[in-house]
Formats: C-alpha cells, sequence, structure tokens
C-alpha cells in the first residue's frame, strides 16, 4: 500500500473539530495510502479525543494526538486564534518524535479531492519548507491582498505570497508541473475550481460568509462527509444526531 503519509492539523472549538472530521474522510476517501495524523492535544474536546480512536478503527488510519508547551521565553500570546496559528507553525522541530521525516500540515477546513500521497512524495530537495502554490486570479479581493501593499510588500520583494493552509512541497517541481493544489473561492475565483485538489474554505473579507453557509455552498460532498462524520461521533457517543445547525454542546459537567 506503499508509504505512509503523514498528516498534521490542529482544532479547536466545535465547529473546527466538525470540519477536522471531514477532513480525516476526505484524505481517506482519496488515497489507498496507509495514513497516520498527528493533532495537537491542546485544544481538542473530551468528545473528540473520545471519537478519534473509534473512527481511526473504523476508517483504518493511524493517529497520535502531540502537544508541547509555550516556551517561557516566548512572547506570550493571548488570543486563542494567535496561538493556534503559532501551533501550526512554530514549533516544527521539537512537537514531533525525531523519527518523523515528513509531515503536510493541512487546515481542519480544508477538503481534499485527490490523492495527498503525491504532494508527499514531491521531491523538496533539501528545502526546509515547501508552500503550495497559492492563487490571484479572483480580481474582486485584489483590494484585500494585504500582502501587495505595505509591510508585506516590501518584505517580500516581488516573490510570491503563501497562505499556510497547506505546506510541504518542491516548489520547483511543483511549477514544473503547475498544480494547483490549494484552491480557495475567496482568492482564486471560480475559473480554477475544476482543478481544485484540496478547498480550503477561507475566511473572505469581503462578504465574511460564515463558514458553514460557505461550505454547503462551495464543496458538493461536504454535506455528505459531514453527515458522515456527524453519524459516526453520535454513534460511538451514544446520542441522538444533532442538528447540523444546532448549537455546539455543552461542556461535559
Ligand atoms: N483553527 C481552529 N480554531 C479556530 C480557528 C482556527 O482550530 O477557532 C485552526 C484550524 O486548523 C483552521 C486553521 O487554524 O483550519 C486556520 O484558520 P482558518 O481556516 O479559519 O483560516 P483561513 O483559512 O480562513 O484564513
Ligand atoms: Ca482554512
Amino acid at each position: 500500500r506503499g508509504k505512509t503519509i503523514n498528516i498534521f492539523s490542529i482544532a479547536s472549538g466545535h465547529l473546527y473539530e466538525r470540519f477536522l472530521k471531514i477532513m480525516i474522510l476526505s484524505v481517506l476517501k482519496n488515497t489507498n495510502r496507509p495514513v497516520k495524523f498527528w493533532f495537537i492535544k491542546n485544544y481538542l474536546s473530551p468528545q473528540f479525543k473520545d471519537v478519534i480512536p473509534h473512527m481511526s478503527r473504523e476508517y483504518g488510519f493511524d493517529y497520535e494526538l502531540i502537544t508541547y508547551k509555550w516556551p517561557t521565553w516566548l512572547h506570550k500570546q493571548t488570543e486563542k486564534q494567535r496561538i493556534i496559528w503559532a501551533y501550526k507553525i512554530l514549533f516544527l522541530d521539537v512537537i514531533f518524535p525525531i523519527s518523523l521525516e515528513k509531515v503536510i500540515f493541512v487546515d481542519a477546513d480544508q477538503v481534499v479531492r485527490a490523492d495527498i500521497g503525491d504532494l508527499y512524495d514531491m521531491d523538496i530537495k533539501g528545502r526546509p519548507l515547501a508552500y503550495t502554490p497559492f492563487c490571484d486570479n479572483n480580481k474582486d479581493m485584489d483590494g484585500y491582498r494585504f500582502w501587495r501593499q505595505g509591510f508585506w510588500r516590501e518584505h517580500l520583494r516581488g516573490r510570491p505570497y503563501h497562505i499556510s493552509a497547506l505546506y510541504v512541497v518542491d516548489l520547483v517541481k511543483f511549477r514544473e508541473t503547475a498544480a494547483e493544489w490549494l484552491w480557495c473561492e475567496s482568492w482564486c475565483g471560480n475559473a480554477t475550481k475544476s482543478k481544485a485538489k484540496t478547498i480550503d474554505l477561507c475566511n473572505n473579507p469581503m462578504t465574511k460568509e460564515p463558514k458553514l453557509q460557505g461550505a454547503r455552498r462551495i464543496v458538493s460532498e461536504w454535506t455528505d462527509l459531514d453527515f458522515e462524520a456527524r453519524k459516526f461521533t453520535a454513534k460511538i457517543l451514544g446520542d441522538e444526531l444533532e442538528n447540523p445547525d444546532a448549537p455546539p454542546p455543552p461542556p461535559p459537567p
């Protein structure tokens, strides 16, 4: 079945845990390779931690919960969102066991449509990090591309900006194949949607459409994947299937 694909992600909160299950299912449905998921333990709910071992058995994937304590010498972050972003990128050198040689970070709100093994296998030619190319074809969003002005423009000096929703890869080879792995409606526009291999539910700073609404509108398979994940979760927890638009469950006593 080939070499294991290692995927790293993070989720905090009911909505993002729901997204994360869908990301897992979408990865598994598009590859025959063994997959191991690595999740940051810090922000996962007890419910998620209950369900994930069952999901791993049912769908045949491996997983590990990992954690790293915020170093005392590192400037403290108080905003949850910023802490999450830091965990996505800052501790890559210390958060995994030494034996792990390669990992792909995938945002929890992403839906994968291609074999992510192809991305995993790309030769990144000794570079430590490689980001998938990102698009700028959605002209309506030109005014919102903050990286084209001011600080970011200076900082990049003509080099391309990448969002951090999906990374690792040999950029040179990637450009040769001109594959558009990472697509999201806000920045890419609909002309290239049919070629998307993963779809991220990027926030849209112009419309501010809620993520759930966007998910159903943008990703045709999202509702089925969500139903499957919720049905499975309810079965494991012995709960009734919740209403798809219900607010998050109360925290356990
Ligand atoms: N995230 C999370 N909880 C939050 C916000 C973000 O777990 O409340 C994680 C999750 O993995 C998410 C990633 O951080 O996919 C990036 O945030 P988001 O996808 O909302 O950013 P966008 O792609 O819209 O810029
Ligand atoms: Ca995202």
